[in-house]
C-alpha cells in the first residue's frame, strides 16, 4: 500500500509537531504494514530531520510544493498509466489557517481522493485510526494506544450525505447498524438524520426515540452546526458522504466542517468516503471482539 504525505508547515515545524505525533504513535505500524509514504519535499526533509523512519525504504521523497510535489500526489491518486504511479490515498494533515492548505491543489487532492473511494486523512487522530484500521484488517494485535478510537460507547459520531449519496448513507447504516449504535450519541444533518431515524425504527428502536439527533439540513446551516460540536470536543467522529460531482450551494459550510475537524488534529477523525467507512466499520467490529472491554462494549482506554 501506498500513500501519498505532505503536512503543512506549522505540522512540521517543531519537534513535538502533528506529523511527529502520528510519526511517534505510529511508526511501529508503518514498519509493521510496509506502507508507503510518498511524501513532498519538506515533509520528507523534516521527517529526516527529526530521524523519525530513519533508513525506512517506504520513505520516497516528492518534490516541493512550490515545485509541483502535492500537484503529483494529485495526479497518482487518480493514477497515472506508468508502473507504480498509483497512489491508495492521502495523508495532508492541514493547519486550517496555513493558506496554502486551500490552494487548488489541496482542494483537488481531497476531491479525487473522495471520487475515486480513497481515504483522504487530514488529522493526525485520521491518520492514527487509520494504521490502526489497517492493522486489524492484516491480523495484527490491536495496539492499545488506540483504544480511544474504538471507545465507542463514550463517544459522539457525526453522519452526513449530500442528496446524491444518501443511499449508500443509509445502505451503510444497515448494514452496520449494531456498530453505530454502540455509539452513545449520533448526531446528523436534518434530511440524512430523518431517514437514518426512519430507518432505525424499522429495526425496532423505539418508537419516539432519535437514533441520531437532527441538527439543520446542510444548506440551511447543518455543517456549521455540528462543526460547532466538534470544536467544542463534542463530536470525534465525522462520516460525510460528499457528493463531489456537483456545485455544491453551501460549499462554505462544507469547508467549514472540514477545517473544524483539522482544528482538532488530535481528536477528531473524518471519513469521506463509503468504501472506507465499510472498511472502518469491519475493523471495528473485529477489534471489539479481540479486545473486548468488561461491559462487553468495543474496547475500553
Ligand atoms: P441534509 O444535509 O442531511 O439536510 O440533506 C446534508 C448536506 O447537504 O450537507
Amino acid at each position: 500500500m501506498r500513500l501519498g504525505l505532505a503536512a503543512n508547515q506549522l505540522h512540521h515545524s517543531h519537534d513535538a509537531a502533528a506529523l511527529f505525533r502520528w510519526l511517534q504513535a505510529c511508526e511501529h505500524g508503518i514498519r509493521e504494514l510496509q506502507l508507503g509514504l510518498h511524501t513532498v519535499g519538506r515533509t520528507h526533509d523534516a521527517i529526516g530531520r527529526v530521524g523519525r523512519l530513519a533508513d525506512y525504504a517506504g520513505l520516497v521523497r516528492y518534490p516541493n510544493g512550490r515545485e509541483g510535489g502535492l500537484m503529483k500526489l494529485v495526479a497518482e491518486v487518480v493514477g497515472m498509466p506508468e508502473p507504480g504511479r498509483v497512489l491508495d490515498g492521502a495523508i495532508y494533515l492541514i493547519d486550517p489557517v496555513d493558506p496554502s492548505s486551500v490552494f487548488p491543489e489541496a482542494a483537488a487532492l481531497k476531491r479525487q481522493c473522495v471520487i475515486h473511494g480513497k481515504p483522504f486523512i487530514s488529522t493526525v487522530a485520521s491518520a492514527r485510526d487509520w494504521i490502526e484500521m489497517e492493522r486489524i484488517h492484516a491480523g495484527l494485535v490491536p495496539d492499545p494506544a488506540a483504544d480511544v478510537f474504538h471507545a465507542l460507547q463514550s463517544r459522539t459520531l457525526a453522519l452526513i450525505a449530500h442528496d446524491a449519496m444518501k443511499p449508500q448513507m443509509l445502505a451503510f447504516a444497515a448494514e452496520h447498524f449494531d456498530v453505530l449504535s454502540r455509539y452513545a450519541h449520533r448526531v446528523a444533518t436534518g434530511t440524512t438524520g430523518q431517514r437514518l431515524n426512519e430507518l432505525a425504527w424499522s429495526r425496532g428502536w423505539p418508537a419516539g426515540c432519535a437514533w441520531a439527533e437532527r441538527y439543520q439540513s446542510g444548506p440551511m446551516g447543518g455543517d456549521a452546526q455540528i462543526a460547532d460540536l466538534v470544536l467544542a470536543r463534542r463530536c470525534q467522529r465525522v462520516i460525510f458522504f460528499e457528493d463531489p460531482h456537483v456545485a455544491r450551494q453551501h460549499e462554505a459550510d462544507i469547508q467549514l466542517l472540514e477545517r473544524a475537524v483539522t482544528t482538532r488534529t488530535d481528536e477528531a477523525v473524518c471519513i469521506t468516503s463509503p468504501r472506507v467507512a465499510a472498511r472502518w466499520v469491519d475493523a471495528a467490529r473485529r477489534r471489539a471482539s479481540l479486545r473486548p472491554c468488561p461491559q462487553g462494549e468495543s474496547a475500553c482506554a
